[in-house]
């Protein structure tokens, strides 16, 4: 494609607008009637609560049998989305812009109209856009932050189910893409079976919703971590049986670990006398857990969350860059993340926390960081 076809492929179609309309009106209708278990979330500046429904897997399953219903009686194509990739790219890129500056609106409003959830303002119109003002805005009974990553996750799979199709249809499915199509789906099918984690991560009780979290979920998360699928559709790799073997590994050993980390936590945070690798867990100042991965490291959950990652990429061979532009910036981010979870950590636990760090001084990687 060249320069001249992929700047008019940006621009937004009718039918690329109506895609995204028709993903978020289901989204917003399975969220609300489906059944699912209903999870409090962290109480708020003013004392209340959310509760978050996480029929999140129910909802995606439902959708992929329904496109799959679709697909196979001829209504709708199985490559819809990679054939419009860039116009679904821009079309959400505005739709993320135009959310944005409703939602910095909406907040300015209701910091005007009350006082009893402390304005997450700084002041400057530019920053308090970027990272948002409110924490938890809703519309319609939905909350934004938890339908928009859901979204996020979602689109991911779908944009790779379509490059799939687009696979089968040039009969081009290669071990490459079948490696990278598994380990995704695994991944995106066990973030929605634990969804209810998720209403205890940073960017559900810490970040507020702008520019930066929008666009990270609708845009970021679907249209770059789905490159090494596109790039697949274009350029052939000869893995070996060896290669394969060790990318299976890596995605074992940073799914065990990405999970396995992430789970203690939870256990951790609902029942801080269970168990952990079969031995009562080691407790600081009774609020935090420094056994299990949280004893080796005090973001074990990254680390394994960046072997998946890689695991993802390591189908592409080494040829080009470009595939592992995903762990790359994963790296970046939780490098940057854990900086700022430390800072709020400290700020919160104290004296606790300073003889977490003592008693588990690595960041990250064991030895390393
Ligand atoms: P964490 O799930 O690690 O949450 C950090 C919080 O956990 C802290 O603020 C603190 O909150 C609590 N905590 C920290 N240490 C302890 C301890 N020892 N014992 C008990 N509680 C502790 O961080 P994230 O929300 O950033 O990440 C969640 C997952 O999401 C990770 O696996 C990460 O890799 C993944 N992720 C993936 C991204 C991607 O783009 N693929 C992007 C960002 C995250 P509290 O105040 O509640 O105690």
């Amino acid at each position: 494609m060249d320069l001249n076809s992929t700047l008019h492929a940006l621009i937004p179609t009718y039918d690329s607008v109506i895609l995204l309309f028709v993903f978020f009106a289901y989204l917003a209708i399975a969220g609300s009637i489906l059944p699912g278990k209903v999870i409090p979330g962290v109480v708020l500046s003013d004392g209340t609560r959310l509760h978050y429904r996480c029929n999140g897997l129910l909802s995606l399953l439902l959708l992929v049998m329904l496109l799959g219903l679709g697909v196979w009686m001829n209504f709708v194509s199985s490559t819809v989305i990679a054939d419009q990739g860039l116009e679904l790219l821009s079309t959400t890129f505005i739709f993320s812009i135009l959310v944005t500056f409703v939602l910095f609106i909406a907040g300015s409003n209701s910091r005007a109209r009350s006082s009893s959830l402390k304005p997450h303002t700084t002041g400057n119109l530019v920053q308090d856009w970027w990272l948002g003002i409110q924490l938890n805005p809703q519309f319609m009974g939905i909350d934004l932050k938890f339908f928009f990553v859901r979204a996020g996750m979602m689109g991911w799979l779908l944009i790779n189910l379509s490059i799939l199709g687009k696979c089968f249809q040039d009969a081009t499915l290669s071990p490459s893409m079948f490696l990278y199509q598994l380990f995704c789906g695994l991944y995106i099918l066990d973030y929605f079976f634990y969804e209810e984690y998720m209403t205890s991560t940073w960017d559900i009780i810490a970040e507020r919703l702008g520019f930066m979290l929008v666009f990270g979920d609708l845009v970021w998360i679907p249209f770059t971590f789905s490159i090494q699928g596109w790039w697949l559709l274009v350029n052939k790799v000869e893995l070996t049986k060896a290669s394969m073997v060790a990318n299976c590994i890596v995605f074992l050993i940073g799914y065990r670990v990405f999970r396995g980390a992430n789970k203690q936590k939870h256990m951790f945070k609902k029942n801080p006398k269970a168990p952990i690798w079969g031995s009562p867990p080691k407790v600081i100042g009774g609020k935090l857990l420094a056994s299990g991965y949280w004893g080796i490291a005090r973001h074990s959950n990254y680390l394994g969350d960046l072997l998946v990652a890689l695991s993802f990429s390591l189908p592409c061979g080494i040829s080009s860059p470009i595939p592992y532009f995903y762990p790359i910036y994963l790296l970046i981010l939780l490098i940057w993340r854990e900086r700022r979870d430390e800072a709020r950590c400290a700020t919160k636990y104290k004296e606790v926390w300073a003889e977490y760090c003592k008693l588990v001084p690595w960041r990250i990687l064991p030895y390393v960081y």
